[in-house]
């Protein structure tokens, strides 16, 4: 389906309807995440949806750091989702923005709301501030010092901005409703004091304001028309419009929110993440198992299987969980289109092809490095007299279903020779340390002229000429199907078998030089892509070769 054949999402819907009244002649959509941790496939949604908006209508998307509580966030963080947002192929309108660059108009418009009569310097501490503001089924009640004068109120204002007074000692509050059946519209707090640097304002900031009130006017600051976000802001919204309402705003940005994405047997919520990260469950918050666009792309998953995961998940305010293998299925597809292939055994048995002459007897075989893309050419293949094949291709007696290499019958090696064995070498603990066989001439792309054929056909490498490596297999980091579900304990669910580490893996030559875009399938085995640990610029002898299981070949999910 082209872009314009698929149906629309209700808010190109809604776009559309603004383009075509006149109401919005540029679009300009924001990505605001806050830079309190590594992003993940839950931004990866929205991501796509701003961005992509922006894209189908010929608009703009800003980068916005909502940077609003210094004591969680980092620049480490900020240098991150910028890398993150860049490889899932997106670019955002000039300069990255910054709340915090707006803290001065943000501080004006409090005053000026002040000078309004619309906002209060409040005493009150945190647990009387919850104590009057009632509950759903119960009015708040004012507080006392809500009738301040507007004197009154700028002098304290501007003595909390001069870090006067100790964190919580007061708040900036606006003057709405203490009655008002949505709570966030009772008298909300817009200004806390916390003397604490900032990492983009340094010490500047005795007081720093709260998410509600920077967001909205951060958008209207920069022309954002369609602000777009996840449900739980729904009922944020009428004080979005209030401010919008009540302040001299250049622009009337108009919020709209859809469901957020939730994939079952993960965690996604950069609090949790930091937890995994912080207690050492996993290697970093780019850890090949972690949720993260980090380390989904360090494991081997391609931005390209990402954004079509996204795409394949819909945009709507219905809230759901999307099914692990959903997101699997699309990098299965992007890799088995686009993976160059390659053979490497991860659990090597020597085999000794006794019939090859012991002088002289490599060969070189050329091998597709796609079987239906001719474009992405060939490799060429050593075979000696000796190989590595898998252990697990080899039994002695075998049965029916083992399509594999069985004393006394025979299999084909993938791209090169039919082979059978004869006998297999045992060392003192009755464990199979080689087997031997014959190569059956002739059969280099023919099958065998006395008409009996391979069983099968299984991977090896030349155990003369290969290239050893370290290979990592990944499984789920948790157990249960929804870790965090209703208050759950996650880290009481997590697998103790999520990483296996194999090492003397054994793959073919063509892997010194590894390739760094994009994984490869190794034959027969799955798709593994090269790890920032690898070392290869260095000579052979001592080069290092890591390589993580990106996915296997076949859904397993469930079983
Ligand atoms: P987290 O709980 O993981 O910290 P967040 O919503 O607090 O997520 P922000 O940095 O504030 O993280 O998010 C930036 C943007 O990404 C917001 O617009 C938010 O709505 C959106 N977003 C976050 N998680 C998801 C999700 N699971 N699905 C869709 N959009 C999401
Ligand atoms: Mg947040």
């Amino acid at each position: 389906m082209t872009d314009t054949e698929k149906p629309l999402n209700f808010i190109q819907k809604i776009i559309e309807e603004d383009i075509a009244s006149g109401k919005t002649t540029q679009v300009q959509t924001r990505f605001p995440p806050e830079p309190n941790g590594y992003l993940h496939i839950g931004h990866a949604k929205s991501i796509c949806l701003n961005f992509g908006l922006a894209k189908k209508y010929g608009g703009q998307c800003n980068l916005r750091f909502d940077d609003t509580n210094p004591e969680k966030e980092d620049v480490e963080y900020v240098e991150s989702i910028k890398n993150d947002v860049k490889w899932l192929g997106f670019e955002w309108a000039d300069q990255v923005k910054f709340s915090s660059s707006y803290f001065d108009q943000l501080y004006d418009w409090a005053v000026y709301l002040i000078k309004e009569g619309k906002a209060y310097v409040c005493d009150l501490t945190q647990e009387e501030t919850r104590e009057y503001r009632g509950n759903l089924t119960e009015a708040g009640k004012n507080s006392p010092f809500r009738e301040r004068s507007v004197e009154e109120n700028l002098d304290l204002f501007e003595r909390m901005r001069d870090g006067e007074f100790e964190d919580g000692a007061r708040s900036l509050r606006v003057k709405i409703d203490m009655a008002h059946g949505n709570m966030q519209m009772r008298d909300p707090i817009i200004y806390r004091i916390k003397n604490i640097e900032h990492h983009q304002t340094g010490d500047k900031w005795h007081i720093y304001p709260s998410y509600d009130y920077a967001h909205g006017q951060g958008d209207a600051i920069e022309g954002v028309t369609h602000s777009v976000c996840t449900l739980e802001f729904a009922e944020h919204q009428p004080l979005y419009n209030w401010f919008i309402d009540n302040l001299p705003v250049p622009s009337k940005p108009r919020q709209y929110e859809f469901s957020r994405l939730n994939v079952n047997y993960l965690v996604t919520s950069k609090r949790k993440l930091k937890q995994l990260v912080d207690e050492n469950v996993v290697n970093g918050w780019d850890d090949p198992r972690m949720p993260t666009i980090s380390g989904m792309r360090r494991r081997g998953y391609t931005a390209q299987s990402i954004r079509n995961f996204i795409e394949s998940t819909g945009v709507t305010r219905v809230d759901g969980v999307v099914d692990m293998s959903q997101l699997e299925f699309s990098v299965r597809e992007d890799l088995n289109e686009n993976s160059p292939r390659a053979m490497c055994i991860l659990r090597p048995l020597k085999v000794t092809l006794w019939n090859v002459p012991e002088e002289n007897s490599t060969e070189y075989l050329v091998a597709p490095n796609h079987p239906q893309r001719e474009d992405m050419g060939t490799r060429t293949l050593i075979f000696d007299r000796e190989i590595y094949i898998d252990k697990e291709d080899f039994q002695e007696e075998g049965n029916k279903k083992f399509k594999r290499l069985v004393i006394g019958k025979r299999v084909r090696l993938r791209n090169a020779y039919v082979i059978e064995a004869d006998e297999a070498i045992k060392d003192s603990n009755g464990e199979i340390i080689e087997v031997k066989a014959r190569i059956i001439e002739g059969t280099l792309g023919n099958n065998p002229e006395d008409g009996i054929k391979p069983k099968g056909v299984i991977h090896w490498v030349s155990a003369i000429q290969n290239v050893d490596c370290e290979v990592r297999l990944y499984d789920r980091l948790f157990n249960d199907i929804a870790p965090d579900a209703g208050g759950k304990d996650y880290m009481e669910s997590l697998n103790p078998d999520s990483l296996e580490v194999l090492t003397g893996c054994k793959g073919e030559v063509s892997l010194q030089s590894p390739r760094t875009d994009i994984p490869y399938q190794f034959e027969r085995e799955g798709y593994y892509f090269l790890d920032a640990d690898s070392d290869y610029d260095q000579d052979l002898e001592n080069q290092r070769l890591v390589f993580n299981r990106t996915i296997g070949l076949r859904d397993t999910w469930d079983k």
